[in-house]
This record gives structure tokens, sequence and C-alpha cells, in this order.
């Protein structure tokens, strides 16, 4: 049986007990970055979990971004500059959370334990297998690539052939692993019609002779600047946009590939040949964390938020927030946006937390923490 002066020590212990004042971000794309820099601004240790080997996340991919073609290594060095003393930890994950807010404990892949009083999950999103969509040849016809792969031929200036010459005639297929039940989803990733009109004006200005059309079941351009963008790319570069439905690509012996398609406006059988097919590849959930952090993932394979209104960067775990294209597509403005919207949402939990461990040392009775 415990004494009465144990107790007293352990109740004295408690009063004095600070509330730990670290957060663990994990995830280190657009969304990680902007909210670990502003937990610093706001005076939080940070620890940034990235799983791979730099942070950066898709923007590591990137060219020059829609829509106004800022190079994608300006917004990550941005970025980057505003962490301050963000301890980073490159080829990272997390296997296990234990605890509840403010009282976290995650361990990460090394083995170490990271105590943390509020966790942000942003762990972005993942590219569509193109390969399930085997009508489109991707995976077998050497000029079916991905509008991943375009980007990066982009960056190096090379926009070309297996065989290496310079395209005649590209066809961008727009929707592809979006907006399709056949493969579970049915969301719409919002960024590929956009980037289709963008690395168009690219191709065009890198290969000003090559024709190029955009295969489109709606044109989806959001955001400020965005229809300014799908006007140029139009009149001033001549890029054309077909309403259609591409049924089948079949590769010829000369490894230009030949698609057959539906007009959709005009109800009419198509066929284009074309030297390069890319594939515009849609955003899906990453949910690996799920399980982990005890998540909840919606049907459209992105993490649930506490509420889709008024409360997006709560999780429906107390304590554990969430940014970026891990709740759903988003650009590169509205992910970094989110980050530091989550910032705030954690800066206000964590002093609620806070004034309620404050008044527990008063002798007040406190119940809960204010999400
Ligand atoms: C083809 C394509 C082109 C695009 N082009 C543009 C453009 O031109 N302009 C624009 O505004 N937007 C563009 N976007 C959208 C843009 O890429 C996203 O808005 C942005 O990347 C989302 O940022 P994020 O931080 O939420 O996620 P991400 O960029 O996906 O970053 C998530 C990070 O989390 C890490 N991670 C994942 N799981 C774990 C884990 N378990 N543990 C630790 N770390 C983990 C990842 O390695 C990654 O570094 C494009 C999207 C696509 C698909
Ligand atoms: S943004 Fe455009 S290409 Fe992408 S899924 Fe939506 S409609 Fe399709």
């Amino acid at each position: 049986m415990e004494d009465k002066s144990e107790k007293f020590c352990k109740l004295e212990k408690l009063k004095v007990k600070e509330m730990n004042k670290q957060v663990v971000v994990i995830g280190g794309g657009p969304a990680g970055m902007a909210a670990a820099g502003k937990l610093q601004n706001f005076g939080y240790d940070v620890v940034l979990i990235e799983k791979k080997a730099e942070i950066g996340g898709h923007l590591n991919k990137w060219y020059k971004v829609f829509p106004d073609f800022t190079d994608a290594s300006e917004i990550t060095a941005n970025l980057k500059s505003g962490l301050g003393k963000t301890r980073i930890l490159n080829n990272t994950t997390v296997t296990q959370i234990k605890g509840s807010a403010p009282n976290f404990k995650v361990t990460v892949s090394t083995g170490e334990e990271i105590e943390a009083a509020a966790i942000l999950v942003s762990t972005g999103f993942k590219h569509f297998d193109a390969t399930l969509k085997e009508e489109y040849g991707y995976g077998i016809y050497d000029n079916c690539i991905t509008s991943v792969e375009l980007d990066a031929m982009l960056k190096a200036q090379s926009v070309k052939t297996r065989s290496g010459k310079a395209p005649k005639k590209v066809a961008m297929i727009h929707c592809v692993g979006s907006r399709d039940e056949k493969v579970n989803n049915n969301h719409c990733s919002r960024v590929c019609c956009t980037n289709a009109i963008k690395v168009a004006i690219e191709i065009k200005e890198q290969n000003p002779d090559c024709e190029i059309y955009c295969l489109y079941m709606d044109i989806r351009v959001f955001g400020r600047g965005y229809e300014e963008l799908y006007r140029t790319s139009q009149e001033k570069f001549g890029v054309q946009f077909l309403r259609g439905r591409l049924s089948e690509a079949g590769e010829k012996n000369d490894g230009t590939l030949l698609l057959r398609l539906e007009d959709t406006l005009t109800a009419k059988p198509m066929r284009l040949t074309v030297d390069l097919l890319v594939l515009m590849v849609g955003m899906e959930g990453n949910s690996e964390l799920a399980e982990v952090a005890g998540l909840k993932v919606g049907c459209d394979h992105f993490y649930t938020t506490a509420h889709q209104q008024y409360s997006n960067n709560a999780s429906t775990q107390k304590g554990i927030f969430l940014a970026g294209a891990a709740t759903g597509p988003k650009a590169i403005m509205e992910s970094i946006t989110d980050g530091r919207s989550a910032a705030s949402e954690i800066a206000a939990f964590l002093l609620s937390a806070e004034a309620s461990i404050q008044a527990n040392s008063n002798g007040q009775l406190v119940t809960g923490i204010a999400v």
C-alpha cells in the first residue's frame, strides 16, 4: 500500500511537470515543410520525419510548375530556408505511435523513440499506377509515358521518343486513373488538366514544330491564372483540345502509336497516330500510416478529417493533425497554405493543453483538452 508521503511526492511531481513542446511532422513535402517552418516560428521544437533521402516531396520531381512556371527548386529552397532548427530525419519512417496527446511516443524505423505533444501527418499522395490501364499500353509500348516521366524529360530539355527523335505529334490523355470507376477512383485529381496545359506549352517552347493534342473529358482549371493559361495554350501555342475518349492504343512497326478514340462532341470514331502518348496520371491517397496512427480513410482513399467544412486539419484522433495532399488532391500553393493552417491549429491545441496542465497544477479540476 502507498503511504501518504509517497502520494504527496507524486502529486508534487505532477504539479511541476512542464508540457513537452515538441511536435513531430511526418512527411517532408511542401505541406510538411511549410508546417514545420510555422511551428518553429511559434516556438515549438519540430522533428520532421521523411522516408526519402531528401525532403521536398513531389516537388523534387517537377521542373517548372503551373500556373506561373516557377522553378520547383525555388519553392523547395524557400520552404527549406524557413525550417530553422527543425531536426530532420531522412530515410526514416514511423513504426509505432503510443500514448495520447500531449504525451505521444513516436517510434521510428531506426528504433529511436521521440516524444511529441502533437503529430502532423503530411505524407502526401501516390501516383496512379498506369499499368492498370492496360488498354493504353503503358509498360508495353516504348512511346507511352506518364506525366511524371514527361516532367523529367522537360527538366533535361530532352523530350524524345525511345529511338531518340524529337516527336512531331504528341497526345496527352487526361483523367488516367481519376474519375474512373473501373479502377476504383471516382475522384477528380484536380491538378492534371492544368498540368497537361502547362507541359503542352513547355513542349511547344522546346519543340515549336510539334503538334499537341489534349484528349479530355472536361477541362477543369480551377485556380487563379489557370483559365488564362488554358487560353494562352490555344491562342499563342496552338495546342489542340479534343473532347475524346481513348478506347485503345496500338503500336505500329515504326514505334508510333495508333489511337482509337471517340470524339464525344460529334459522337464520331476517330483515329490519331502520334509519336508520343502521355498519360496524365492522377493522385491517389497514401494511407500507409492509417494503422500506425489510427487514422480513418475515406472512400476516396485519402485520410478523413474531423470535419470537412470547419475542422479540416484535425484528424479523428485527438492531437494528430493532417495537411496537404494527404487529405485529397491539392496544388502546391494549396498544400503550403494547408500546412501553415495545420501549424496554427496545432499551436491552438497545444496552448489549450498547456492551459489545462497549468490549471491542473494550480489544483483546479480539468476534464479534458479542447481540440
Ligand atoms: C504529375 C503532377 C504534376 C504536378 N504539377 C504541379 C504543378 O505544376 N503545380 C502545382 O501547383 N501542383 C502540381 N502538382 C501537385 C503537387 O505535386 C502537390 O500539391 C504537392 O506535391 C503536395 O504536397 P504534399 O506535401 O502534400 O505531398 P507530397 O509532395 O506527396 O510530399 C509528401 C512527403 O511525405 C513523404 N512520406 C510519405 N509517406 C511517408 C511516411 N510513411 N513516413 C515519412 N515520410 C513519408 C514523401 O516521401 C514526401 O516527401 C502536380 C501533381 C502531379 C501528380
Ligand atoms: S483535373 Fe482534369 S485530368 Fe485531372 S482528373 Fe480532373 S478532369 Fe481529369
